[in-house]
């Protein structure tokens, strides 16, 4: 299906929509590239898509093209609505725009779950809203699958595995409860204005239960002890959270001189079911 609407430059240069820095503003306007990263999404025929960060809406567009049953937008930038209201006239009862910060609404009344995400978004708030998407105290979560752009070196650390000098929190995080994987790689001159370093989409699927049993919340303060300084033995890591760490440590077969970042998930998942109640 090809895209009744003028191209993405035109847009730009009729609604005034020069790049904000502040805003984290660097926009796609290629629309053979926003439907690539659309179709990593998989099929958006048979759920609401929440976008995060639409701008002029490029990747927008492409979601819809692509088929998506309903997209809701959330955008921060006024000056982006006219825009945005032009992709919703194209594609009538399809598009919502909701304007505000995503980081500060809850856009679960707007949504048919399960739903999927899919969003370019500035890399600090990309990075946050991961972290609250894999931390939900329900799970499965209301979201089946995330589709998200990131800087190369941290789309690097989402899918790493132990022994790799990116493997930490994300790698432990996305690992427990979805299966990451890094679907497209993109130079910084995919972008307009072009950021300093290099990008990548990474397509999460939500897992039904999380691949090893563990608390969430003692999972997570094992795994931010332990990696806090990353160079420190697993002994003197978990000093501050257990009284006998090398006790603990051998119960579940875990090097008391290992690293963090040699600790597989799945011990570590062990590791927090040895610790018998939450931490406070
Ligand atoms: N998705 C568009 C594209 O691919 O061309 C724009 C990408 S640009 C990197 C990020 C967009 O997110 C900008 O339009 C910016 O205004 C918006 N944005 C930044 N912080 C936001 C927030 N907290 N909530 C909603 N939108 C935000």
């Amino acid at each position: 299906m090809s895209d009744p609407l003028p191209p993405l430059r035109e847009v730009i240069a009729t609604h005034g929509l020069s790049a904000r820095k502040s805003l984290g503003q660097n926009f796609l306007l290629d629309l053979n590239l926003t439907r690539k990263i659309a179709r990593r999404a998989g099929d958006l025929t048979d759920s609401d898509v929440l976008e995060i960060g639409p701008g002029p809406g490029g990747l927008t567009r492409a979601l819809l093209a692509e088929g998506a049953r309903r997209v809701v937008a959330v955008e921060r930038d006024p000056r982006c609505l006219p825009a945005l209201a032009q992709v919703a006239t194209a594609y009538p009862g399809r598009l919502t725009v909701i304007e505000g910060d995503a980081l500060q609404m809850d856009l679960t009344p707007h949504l048919r779950t399960p739903y999927k995400v899919v969003a370019n978004l500035p890399y600090n708030v990309g990075t946050e809203l991961l972290i609250r998407w894999l931390t939900v105290d329900a799970w499965p979560p209301d979201w089946s699958s995330l589709t998200l752009m990131f800087q190369r070196e941290v789309a690097e650390r989402i899918v790493a595995q132990p022994g790799n000098k990116a493997y930490g929190r994300l790698s432990i995080l996305a690992g427990w409860r979805a299966d990451p994987r890094i679907v497209l790689d993109l130079p910084p001159q995919a972008f307009t204005p072009p950021p300093k370093v290099s990008s990548a989409v990474v397509h999460f699927t939500q897992l039904a239960a999380p691949r090893f049993k563990a608390d969430r919340r003692v999972l997570e303060r094992v795994v931010a002890a332990a990696f806090q300084q990353r160079r420190k033995m697993m002994r003197a890591a978990l000093k501050p959270l257990v009284a006998e760490p090398v006790a603990l440590l051998k119960s579940v077969g875990i090097d008391p001189t290992a690293r963090a970042e040699t600790v597989s998930l799945e011990a570590f998942c062990a590791l927090a079911r040895q610790i018998e109640a939450p931490i406070e």
